[in-house]
């Protein structure tokens, strides 16, 4: 590491992302004109939403989308509804979506929205005209040739759905390619809902290769109960892992011998909740460090840091949530050995199927589930293979090769474009 990444708030998302993406552009040759242009969105808009709450109240939220680059193609990107979300965590969020999508080579850019709201206190109602009023604030710079948004941290398919419908009476007609992750009779792709942990799943099974276990013995604990740990427990409990621990927003479960997937899968709540029920809980610090072979972070950011990176058992670490391994924690578990598979890889294939679901809306003609399956594991896989062979060849961790592939083809367009 230079001085420059050293004085890098570990903890500060963009900043990290900031210093590999130069990494990446330095060891690709290009000049510091080129990090300047991408080391920031092109745009970026922040609104303030009133909504009319239930008691009669109004209460005002703010909203971001931010607009990476897109030299490329539109962009693209889900839009996250939380708490703790920051402009600075939008603004990298939507530098992992560019990188993703150069990844699996997809034909755009990347973008990100978030709400500073926590839905898990909100009436449906409530979370109807919050997403009708992101729409109508963001109206003006979205839309299926600009930036496609899709789901991200607690937003499903009936958000989608009622931000498609709020676009569409903008518009005056009907644009199911504006967003995906839609429902499936409102032009939803087969295989979008469970496409994070499909694509995980797949990185899991190269990884496996590279390292020499085997799924059906491995143990493996996954962090968040979500949209992507929930479809990825089940893959890898279906596939004879044992699946010996899970974490929620609340706490984790531990149990040596497995744990019942499917009962856990039945009593979760749509947040990804269910170790409330339970009495015997471990706390999420001590489920990253348990005795496994796979650990999957699949919450959200910075769950791995300097602190805990040494204490960690698995062999194989798959990033199913973005940014939950801080620049320092990487470095540390490369030393060790550990092989990460990161982001901006291993969570590519929402992105991915996002892409498929809006190929199929612009033609009017929808696949199989069994089409999409197969075309999602084509892309997945070279992905994979082509990152891990880069950072053979160039002795780099997966990370920075994944973050080479990544802003290689945005750089080359922005320079065929004149930007740079
Ligand atoms: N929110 C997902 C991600 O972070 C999916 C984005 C999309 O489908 O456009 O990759």
């Amino acid at each position: 590491m230079d001085d420059y990444d050293k004085q890098i708030d570990q903890l500060d998302v963009l900043g990290s992302t900031q210093t590999v993406v130069k990494q990446a552009l330095t060891k690709l040759g290009y000049p510091n004109e080129m990090y300047e242009l991408l080391s920031e969105p092109l745009r970026m808009l922040t609104v303030r939403i009133p909504i009319r709450m239930d008691d009669g109240s109004t209460k005002i939220f703010t909203g971001y989308r931010a607009q990476h680059n897109d030299s490329v193609g539109p962009t693209k990107g889900g839009v996250r509804f939380h708490p703790d979300v920051t402009e600075r965590e939008v603004k990298a969020l939507s530098i992992w979506m560019s990188l993703k999508a150069g990844i699996v080579d997809l034909p755009y850019g990347g973008g990100k929205g978030g709400i500073v709201c926590d839905p898990r206190e909100m009436s449906f109602r409530e979370l109807e005209r919050l997403s009708r009023g992101y729409v109508r604030a963001i109206s003006q710079v979205v839309g299926p040739t600009k930036d496609i948004p899709a789901p991200d941290v607690f937003t499903n398919s009936q958000i989608m759905a009622w931000m498609l419908d709020e676009y569409s009476k903008i518009r005056e007609f009907d644009s199911p390619n504006f967003i995906t992750g839609k429902p499936l009779v409102l032009g939803g792709s087969h295989g979008r809902e469970s496409a994070t942990a499909r694509g995980v799943t797949i990185c899991i099974n190269e990884a496996t290769k590279k390292v020499g276990i085997d799924l059906t013995d491995a143990k493996v604990v996954i962090q968040g109960f979500g949209n992507a740990g929930s479809f990825l427990a089940k893959f890898l409990h279906d596939a004879g892992a044992k699946v010996v621990g899970i974490g929620d927003a609340y706490g984790a479960l531990y149990e040596p011998d497995g744990l019942d997937v499917d009962y856990l899968l039945d009593r979760r709540d749509s947040f990804g909740t269910v170790t409330k029920l339970f009495k015997n809980t471990i706390t999420n610090e001590e489920l990253l460090e348990l005795d496994c072979d796979i650990l999957v972070p699949a919450a959200i950011e910075n769950q791995i840091t300097k602190d805990n990176a040494h204490n960690i058992k698995a062999s194989i670490i798959v990033e199913a949530a973005n940014g939950p391994t801080t620049m320092e924690a990487t470095e540390i578990l490369a030393e060790r050995g550990v092989l990460l598979v990161p982001d901006v890889l291993a969570s590519s294939g929402g992105v991915t199927v996002s892409y498929f679901e809006w190929v199929q809306n612009n033609q009017g003609y929808y696949w199989t589930d069994e089409e999409v399956e197969g075309k999602l594991e084509i892309v997945i896989k070279n992905a994979f293979n082509s990152i891990y062979q880069l950072s053979k060849t160039r002795r780099v961790n997966m990370r920075l090769a994944a973050y080479m592939i990544g802003v290689r083809k945005m750089a080359e367009a922005s320079r065929f474009r004149g930007w740079v």
